[in-house]
């Protein structure tokens, strides 16, 4: 049988123990029909370890310890304490950094550099959700002389959440902090293929003063337990990180029994370069925008559209500065892109390369893998395009970017639109007008202009259409975690 925890030293020599069981009420356990399941290592394709596998009933242990702690105190806990618990466990991420980051690129595959950058975000989450916890406020209503009225914003209780590999650790604290903060209890599921991270900072949450059930960690398949969560009768909301595909069937699921739900799902964004801005940047922008996490972003700037005055141009310093990226080791020092995360991904982008040439697109630059060992495949730039290929269409969710030629204002615009998807959108320009007109005409819940790939913990994250329901971070990811209460009181 598989012990609750193994040694696993990291490539950069950092040795730590690796819980492997399911996180229940506040122990590491193992699942009740003792299956388990294999962690790969994307870098070398070689196992990392096993970890127990959840099962429906598993499922069913953790959603009554969440309820449980939901009913016995931490719901109408004094927010003081709750926001002591979040503060305190950013503290020991925060001790923990280089672990959870390490562990990270060796499940993920991401280099070091985006790693950090996740845990760095986390720690100012959490901190920020910390703060939020006694500022959730309702309102006073007048109602005339009769009576009185006012409402208060109360937690929903058990929550489900469901999460992808891309981004393990900073996703597990995008949905336990607001859930957290206002009071809920949640039973979480990472993603089959990046289980490591949450289940180590499952015993921060223990260490951080926490009570036992208020967060309960179930690793597992999306088909088995997934689907438990998302049927289960007292779960009362669901919020889901993932494909389009999936977060339209969680949401046919979870009507059943009428929970809340929010999805942050896939997306496939517009980033537009205008003639007038500073190229140089504009250039870094585009590619920070598509090949930052080795493309496995959901809010992937992954179709450049460029004024045609300057396309020739623009291409040309594209193709030079995705040539200086560098692709390879995760935690060699300085490497930007490190491997994708699972064979499956591999063969998904692969595909796509095969795709676009077939459909008449020219490849500028990449498309190919790197090395014989390994997921690591070249950042991938695919110009002469034309608006219903598959590879301007679909989400891709790997480093392969098309660039399209655009001449007015009223083009792009249209272009940028023409999406079933609506996330993100970057527009790179040094004419604050058009800046602020293009950004209101763009049907995305996400503009970055003159930049892309921003993330603040204060503001919020979601997307239009079939990008989602709900937004992460910002006051509104908290409201998503409360239902409003009126009291009325007759004078
Ligand atoms: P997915 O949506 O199937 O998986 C995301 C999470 O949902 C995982 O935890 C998975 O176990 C779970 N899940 C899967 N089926 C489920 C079900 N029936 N009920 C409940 N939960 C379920 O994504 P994937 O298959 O890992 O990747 C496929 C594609 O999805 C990718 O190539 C990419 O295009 C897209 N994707 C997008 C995001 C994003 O952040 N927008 C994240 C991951 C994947």
């Amino acid at each position: 049988t598989l012990p609750l925890r193994v040694p696993i030293t990291l490539p950069n020599g950092i040795t730590y123990e690796q819980p492997t069981g399911l996180f229940i009420n506040g122990e590491f356990v193992s699942s009740r029909q003792h299956k388990t399941f294999e962690v790969i290592n994307p870098s070398t394709e070689e196992e990392i370890t096993h970890v127990y596998e959840a099962r429906e009933d598993d499922v069913d242990l953790a959603v009554e310890a969440a309820k449980q702690a939901f009913d016995n105190g931490w719901s109408t806990a004094d927010p003081e304490f709750r926001a002591q618990c979040l503060y305190k466990l950013a503290d020991l991420i925060e001790k923990d950094s280089e672990v959870i980051a390490g562990i990270d690129s060796l499940d993920n595959g991401k280099s070091l550099f985006c790693s950090r950058g996740d845990v760095s975000l986390v720690i100012n989450y959490l901190r920020s959700c910390a703060g939020w916890c006694d500022k959730i406020y309702g309102k006073i209503i007048d109602t005339g002389s009769s009576y009185f009225a006012y409402t208060k914003r109360e937690p929903l209780g058990v929550c489900g959440q469901i999460i992808p590999w891309n981004f393990p650790i900073l996703m597990w604290s995008w949905k336990i902090g607001p859930a957290l903060a206002t009071g809920n209890t949640v039973v979480l599921k990472p993603a089959e293929a990046t289980p490591l991270s949450a289940l180590y900072v499952s015993q921060l949450v223990k260490e951080a003063g926490i009570p036992k059930g208020v967060v309960n960690i179930v690793p597992g398949f999306g088909k088995i337990v997934g689907e438990k969560i998302a049927t289960h009768q007292d779960v009362k909301k669901i919020a889901f990180t993932g494909s389009t595909a999936t977060g339209r069937h969680i949401m046919k699921t979870a009507a059943d029994t009428i929970k809340k739900v929010t999805l942050e799902l896939g997306g496939k964004s517009p980033n537009i370069v205008f003639a007038d801005a500073n190229l140089d940047k504009a250039v870094k922008n585009i590619a920070f925008g598509i090949f930052f996490n080795s493309g496995e972003v959901c809010c992937a700037g992954s179709r450049v559209y460029v004024q045609d005055t300057v396309y020739d141009e623009v291409l040309q310093k594209f193709k030079e500065y995705t040539e200086s990226l560098t692709v390879g080791n995760p935690f060699e020092e300085g490497i930007f892109q490190g491997a994708q995360t699972s064979q499956m991904q591999m063969d998904k982008i692969n595909e796509y390369v095969k795709i676009g040439t077939e459909e008449g697109a020219r490849i500028v630059t990449g498309g190919e893998r790197v090395g014989h060992k390994g997921y690591f495949f070249r950042p991938t730039v695919f110009a002469d395009v034309h608006e219903d290929m598959r590879v301007v269409k679909d989400e891709i969710f790997g480093p392969i970017v098309t660039v399209s030629k655009f001449s007015t204002v009223d083009e792009v615009v249209s272009m940028a639109n023409n999406s079933v998807y609506g996330l993100a959108a970057g527009i790179h320009t040094e004419d604050v007008n058009k800046a602020i007109d293009v950004s209101n005409r763009i049907k995305s819940g996400i503009i970055w202009i003159n930049g892309y790939n921003m993330f603040h913990q204060s503001v919020p994250f979601g997307g239009f259409g079939q990008s989602g329901i709900g937004s992460e971070m910002g006051s509104e990811a908290l409201l998503n975690y409360t239902q409003v209460k009126a009291v009325r009181m007759a004078l």
